[in-house]
């Protein structure tokens, strides 16, 4: 078998199109559109690339961005300040705060100041808590990302083996309510999970987001089971691989997302998404 490519590049660019045509009619309604406030501290490089691929991407659908470059010796309480004021800014509708961010500041302190509806990575105790008791409200935006991606397979997940590979609170956890809420059986493996192979071989999908490169084996992969691979690292050539073996897992799999061009173009839509769903919220759209 050789698995079918879930082309992660372009549903992502099909639903900013959408995306783009809904900004256009609600500005022109609502005499605004929607404000993303993104807040980067410190000079991490591949901290700035993520933020100006978001701000990019912000301007392709019409959504305003409003950055906070900071410098890295800024002060925990200058940042609460500033976050504090973002919640109270009625033309953001969404805060971003780029991880990581140096290590004198308190990434939970942080992230438990955004105001939850404006938290548009989905990551506030809040938000994962309503996932949680499905009720989802702003989901995390790489897991809502793998669920759409799993979603354009046409393939229903009731009832189905998933097995998600990694239980961070930003990725991993929400993947598996993610799951759940849709109504598979839902197996969550991380760094002290035995035998991982036992897990992967019977999973109809695989969502591998340990970040560790090429763990997860081709003939791990259940012959026609569908593979979200999370997992983003650069190899000395300046390429980038994933969590999975693409080459073998490819020839098991019935789908299977590449690295690049597979989760990593969705995870920044639904920020976009998210972003747009704040707004409907504020302008009283949607309660
Ligand atoms: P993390 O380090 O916070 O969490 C990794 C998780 O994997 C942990 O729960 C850990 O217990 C588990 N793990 C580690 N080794 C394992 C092993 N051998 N077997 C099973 N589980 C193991 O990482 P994260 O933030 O969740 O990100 C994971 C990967 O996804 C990274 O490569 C990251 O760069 C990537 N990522 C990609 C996107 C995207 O948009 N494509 C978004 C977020 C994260």
């Amino acid at each position: 078998m050789t698995a079918k490519i879930i082309d992660g590049k372009a549903l992502a660019a099909k639903l900013k199109v959408d995306m783009q045509v809904e900004i256009i009619s609600l500005a022109q309604k609502y005499g605004r559109a929607p404000g993303l406030a993104v807040v980067i501290v410190g000079n991490d490089p591949a901290s700035h690339v993520y933020v100006k691929n978001k701000k990019i991407a912000c301007e392709q659908v019409g959504i305003k961005s409003f950055s906070y470059a900071l410098p890295a010796e800024t002060t925990q309480e200058h940042i609460l300040g500033l976050v504090a004021e973002l919640n109270q800014n009625p033309l953001v509708d969404g805060i971003l705060v780029q991880f990581p961010v140096p290590e004198h500041i308190s990434e939970k302190r942080i992230l438990n100041a955004i105001a939850v509806d404006k938290d548009v990575d989905g990551f506030h105790p809040y938000n994962i808590g309503c996932l949680a008791a499905r009720q989802p409200e702003l989901r995390s935006c790489t897991p809502y990302g793998c669920l759409k991606l799993i979603e354009s397979t046409g393939i229903k997940l009731h009832g189905k083996e998933a097995v998600v590979v990694g239980a961070s609170n930003n990725v991993g956890r929400p993947m598996a309510l993610e799951l759940l809420l849709a109504g598979a059986t839902v197996t969550v493996a991380h760094r002290f999970t035995n035998n991982l192979k036992s897990h992967v071989e019977r999973a109809d999908i695989v969502v591998a987001a340990a970040g560790k490169q090429g763990l997860i084996q081709g003939e791990w992969i259940k012959q026609g089971a569908i593979v979200i691979d999370v997992g983003i690292h650069r190899l000395e050539d300046g390429s980038l691989t994933g969590d999975v073996d693409f080459d073998s897992a490819s020839k098991r799999a019935g789908w299977i997302t590449p690295v690049p061009g597979g989760v990593g173009p969705m995870t920044i839509t639904m920020l976009l998404g998210n972003t747009v769903t704040a707004f409907k919220k504020h302008v009283g759209v949607v309660t």
